[in-house]
């Protein structure tokens, strides 16, 4: 059996804590590694080293920083395969579907390699005579990114890319079900040259989490995972008089309008609800089409699209369209949802209970499930699923449609099939959600923009990586400087006027 380790100080470092977690081949059932949960001195020996990492890494120049960057962009490039094969064997995710997950963290890490000019200040020549104003962005010293399960190697980099090239000092604490990519991107960032002890990873649970919490030096804290426990570590972090960004669940909404062309939603829906067993947070869960034609048409249109759909080990090929679960605990969740669609009244169009992979009956494979006439008090509406299961609330019209999304608790992602051009800049500027696709189903922005959605899908301020998590990550600092030469040139300074 593997035993995985820490990576502490630039190198794999044995946990001793005595307590491990399995982590799952969710495709078999069977434990393939064991990996450390680490202590609360475990946890303060990494900050402490990472701490003293630091002070050398921050003084660094930013283009020497955007230098490992690049180098590191180009390791994860010629280890892609590699990288995509841990992915999918400790997540389940099919090999496209993992190099996706690898590439989406590898375009963080490529607008980081631009670090110079995103920590640039500001500056202003001459407020007064002979006084200059400039802005500084300096790191904050050593933070922490506590990651999900269901992107290994996206998440882990959206943190630690933008972390590290502003001058920081990282303690990752990435999902105890999937540890292992997050160890090999450590180690393939330190061969691009980050100096030992700037990257951290501790492995653990709520005991790790908690000691990041309560430790003194750790100055802010970057999370994704559920809303639960997004407000838990939002608030706890806080308390502390940490800065903190935390990023939880989702039920994202995609309308379809009479006029859209319902051929091109139907195929954008199958993929966004069913893509990835339906555990991403930018999944559409709920379709929305207004009108009783469109809405019959939809589910005329999913049914076939849904019963093609190929289930199966990441091993079986590149044909596969979607995995296991990530546990049993989880497959058994979902299924008891689907069971309470049934009971609540909704339809079941599409049946994915007793799902049976012949050679995997113990792994955690859940079929495709389609409810239509669900409506918002059901648990299955309520609940963020995060499985193969879409549901279909039917709408009257546009604004009911609307009203139904903007109601809803989460806000990470929506979207709009659609051929009219008003009703989408109109659902564009009104709906209260942070991600928006117009005839587009999972609106995840590029890189170089930000990621974040509102209401209960974050807490705290700002987005994800682009822009944003420069500043999340820095701190303004404003020096207002006098020169008196220039005042003897201007003339008498007035005192007295900038007071
Ligand atoms: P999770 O909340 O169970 O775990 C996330 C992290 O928190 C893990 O590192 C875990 O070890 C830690 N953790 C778990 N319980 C804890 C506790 N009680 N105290 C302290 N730490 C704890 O989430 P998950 O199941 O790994 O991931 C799936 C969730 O993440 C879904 O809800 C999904 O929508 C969400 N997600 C959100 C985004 C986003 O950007 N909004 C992106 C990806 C996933």
């Amino acid at each position: 059996m593997e035993e995985l380790s820490h990576y502490v100080d630039g190198k794999m470092t044995a946990g001793t804590s005595g307590r491990f977690a399995d982590v799952m081949n969710p495709a078999t059932g069977e434990v393939q590694a064991k990996v450390p949960l680490a202590t609360v001195d475990e946890v303060n020996a990494a900050v402490a080293r990472a701490a003293e990492a630091q002070k050398g890494w921050g003084a660094t120049n930013p283009q020497r920083r955007a230098r490992v960057m690049m180098k590191f962009g180009q390791l994860i490039n010629e280890h892609m395969d590699e990288l995509a094969e841990l992915v999918a064997r400790e997540h389940g995710k099919t090999i496209p579907d993992a190099k996706g997950d690898v590439q989406r963290g590898l375009e963080v890490i490529e607008v980081c390699m631009g670090a110079p000019h995103l920590l640039k200040g500001e500056f202003t020549d001459a407020g007064g005579p002979g006084i200059d104003l400039q802005s500084l962005r300096q790191p904050l010293g050593v933070v922490a990114g506590i990651t999900p399960f269901n992107f290994p190697a996206m998440i882990p980099l959206w943190k630690m890319g933008p972390a590290l090239a502003a001058g920081n000092a990282m303690i990752l604490k990435p999902s105890e079900r999937v540890p292992s990519t997050a160890l090999r991107l450590a180690e393939l960032i330190t061969e691009a040259g980050l100096p030992e002890g700037v990257l951290q990873v501790v492995n653990g649970d709520k005991e790790a989490v908690d000691a990041l919490l309560d430790n003194e030096t750790i100055q802010a804290v970057g999370f994704v995972g559920s809303t639960p426990i997004a407000q838990y570590i939002y608030a706890r972090a806080t308390a502390n008089g940490k800065r903190a960004q935390c990023f939880g669940g989702a039920k994202n909404h995609m309308i379809v309008m009479p006029d859209a062309d319902l051929d091109k939603a139907a195929d954008a829906l199958v993929g966004a609800a069913f893509g990835a067993a339906g555990e991403r947070c930018m999944a559409i869960s709920v379709a929305v089409p207004v009108g009783k034609e469109t809405a019959d048409a939809l589910v005329e249109r999913m049914k076939p699209r849904i019963d093609a759909l190929k289930v199966g080990p990441y091993t079986a090929g590149d044909d596969v369209d979607y995995g296991p679960v990530i546990t049993q605990a989880a497959k058994d969740r979902i299924n008891g949802l689907v069971e309470s669609g049934v009971e609540q009244g909704a339809d079941l169009v599409a049946d994915g209970r007793n799902f049976e992979l012949q050679g995997y009956e113990n792994g955690y494979f859940v079929g495709p499930s389609m409810f239509d006439n669900v409506t918002p008090d059901m648990e299955i509406y309520k609940e963020e699923i995060f499985g193969p299961v879409l549901c279909q609330v039917r709408t009257e019209n546009y604004e009911e449609a609307l009203k139904l999304v903007m109601d809803n608790e989460y806000g990470n992602g929506t979207a709009i099939y659609t051929a009219d051009g008003d009703t989408a800049r109109d659902f564009a500027h009104r709906v209260n959600v942070g991600m928006v696709g117009i005839n587009f189903p999972i609106p995840v922005p590029l890189s170089y923009h930000t990621f974040g959605g509102w209401k209960k899908s974050s807490f705290g301020d700002l987005n994800q990586y682009g822009p944003d998590a420069f500043r999340f990550y820095t701190r303004t600092k404003t020096v207002t400087s006098r020169w008196f030469s220039g005042i003897k040139e201007g003339g008498e300074f007035n005192f007295k006027a900038m007071d």
